[in-house]
């Protein structure tokens, strides 16, 4: 018998034994079918994978990853395949993709600990939508709602627009059910508030991106629901306007202020011209700053509104403005700010970072990021749109088709703008990926920004939990150098 046909056998074996584990209809092998969970949702990565696995519950996942841990083959825990890093798109080891989106029930809603306990196939939309069914808010709010999943946003310690009030998905979790690489079940679904009863090991698997184990259940955090909305619509002169604003929302309005999002002129004008959406305020030129209050229902946040609005034109921070007047005028001014990353891929190429920087600095990283985008190409349209309550900017360089498809080395430049907008984040004192991940994009801006001390740590997490590297190998952090 030769290798391959060794090889072969061996393959042919695993798959009989996958089938026999999960049952009929939980395996997809044929590659049609498998196509969409083999490419990211910006269709930038494909690669093949063994097959797709969907299992029905925990212990159908404890199962398979054991099974795949004893034959010693890849894995890759998939959500709802919504990474915009490539993240969770196999790499060229055909690996097995572990699909959650069978594990979609929610477990329980306790309405007193305000928490709910949910499979992690659950959708966002899904856990927002049952928590509203008791009177009460899940936080975490992020375009990709209805497709990401739980697990997934775990997974990347996801942010979104609501972070500036309620924190990250980290800071809304208070207990983990993982799959580790051997197959072993972690169990650490407490609904607790407090708890200090040693290490707290869920934190090491939130933002991990699968490369330590498969999260398969949670407890997150509720809220009290907040039905009573304000918002505003503001054309401003620029960023540094906005931290002004930023300062004035929250002297007045406390915790009502729940969303506070900028975007520059270019961004707006992609949306409004590569869509159907009519525009928030007359003008266009300058800055946009979106702006959310929310809070329970008795609260007069009309007033409210009007009150500090009054105060930003007296005080000349604001060019123009618009109120929405009812529910149908909000959710237009959020369909604006959900629409950024489809009608930029109308209108080119993005090349899309994920900086944060402190809130302070958030004025001259946008300054210092567009001077050092535009020298490496003067013809890049800079996009900018950030959540500035918490330091997040996605300073977008985007490439109109044509332009980019005549870039004799793209690669280059895309390396090029990359490391002049991260660089200068970094020497702010800030991050390259603050809400998205790391994935496979940004694998190698961990060895270029990260400390000796801490890739060793993170290397030496990885070998004790995944030693046989089964589990997104050499992702988020790949071999030493
Ligand atoms: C239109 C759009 C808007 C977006 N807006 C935001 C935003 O505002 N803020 C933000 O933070 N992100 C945003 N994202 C990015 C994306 O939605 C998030 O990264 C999301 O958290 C990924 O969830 P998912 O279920 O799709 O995970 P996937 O994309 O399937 O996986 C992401 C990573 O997590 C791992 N993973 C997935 N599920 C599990 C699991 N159960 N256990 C262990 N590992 C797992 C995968 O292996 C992969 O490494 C946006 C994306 C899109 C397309």
């Amino acid at each position: 018998m030769t290798s391959a046909t060794r090889h072969e056998t061996s393959r042919t074996l695993l798959m009989d034994k996958i089938r026999a584990v999960l049952g009929p209809g939980a395996v997809l092998e044929n590659p049609a079918e498998i196509q969409g969970y083999c490419t990211d949702a910006r269709r930038k990565f494909h690669a093949p994978a063994l097959c797709v696995c969907k299992p029905r519950d925990t212990a159908e996942v404890a199962a398979l990853v054991k099974l795949l841990h004893a034959h010693g083959w890849p894995m890759l825990p998939q959500g709802g395949n919504t990474s915009l890093c490539g993240g969770a798109t196999p790499d060229d080891r055909l690996p097995v993709i572990v699909s959650t989106e069978r594990l979609n029930k929610l477990r329980a809603v306790d309405p007193f600990g305000l928490t709910v306990a949910a499979d992690a196939g659950c959708t966002i939309a899904q856990l927002q939508a049952a928590a509203a069914a008791e009177g009460l808010l899940y936080p975490v709010s992020l375009g990709s709602e209805g497709s990401c999943q739980l697990g997934g946003t775990i997974a990347t310690n996801a942010g979104g627009t609501a972070v500036l009030r309620y924190g990250t998905t980290r800071a809304n979790t208070l207990g983990l059910e993982v799959v580790l690489p051997d197959g072993r079940v972690l169990d650490m679904m407490r609904a607790l508030h407090k708890d200090t009863a040693g290490y707290d090991l869920k934190q090491l698997f939130i933002g991990a991106e699968g490369t330590l184990g498969i999260v398969t259940g949670a407890v997150m955090r509720l809220y009290p629901a907040t039905p009573a909305i304000g918002m505003c619509w503001l054309r401003i002169a620029g960023p540094a306007e906005a931290l002004e604003l930023l300062q004035l929302f929250r002297r007045h309005a406390g915790r009502s202020l729940t969303a506070f999002e900028l975007m520059n002129a270019q961004q707006l004008a992609n949306v409004l011209d590569h869509g159907s959406h009519a525009a928030p305020v007359e003008g266009r030129e300058g800055w946009h700053l979106m702006v959310e209050l929310a809070d329970t229902a008795s609260a007069d946040l009309d007033t409210l509104m009007v009150g500090i609005l009054e105060q930003a034109f007296e005080a000349g921070l604001v060019l123009d403005g618009s109120i929405a007047q009812n529910l149908t005028q909000a959710e237009t001014m959020w369909a604006i700010r959900h629409s950024v990353t489809e009608s930029n891929a109308r209108v080119g190429v993005s090349i899309t970072s994920d900086t944060a920087v402190p809130v302070a600095r958030v004025p001259e990283f946008i300054a210092r990021a567009t001077d050092a985008a535009m020298q490496v190409h003067p013809g890049i349209l800079v996009t900018v749109v950030g959540h500035v309550g918490d330091g997040n900017i996605h300073f977008i360089a985007l490439f109109a088709h044509d332009l980019w498809a005549a870039l004799p080395d793209r690669q280059a430049v895309e390396t090029q703008v990359r490391n002049a907008v991260n660089d200068i984040a970094i020497a702010l004192g800030g991050t390259f990926s603050a809400e998205h991940g790391v994935g496979q994009t940004m694998t190698g801006l961990m060895e270029r920004y990260k400390t000796g001390p801490e890739l060793d740590l993170m290397r030496a997490l990885k070998r004790c939990i995944d030693p046989d590297g089964l589990m997104n190998r050499d992702r988020v952090i790949g071999p030493a150098a």
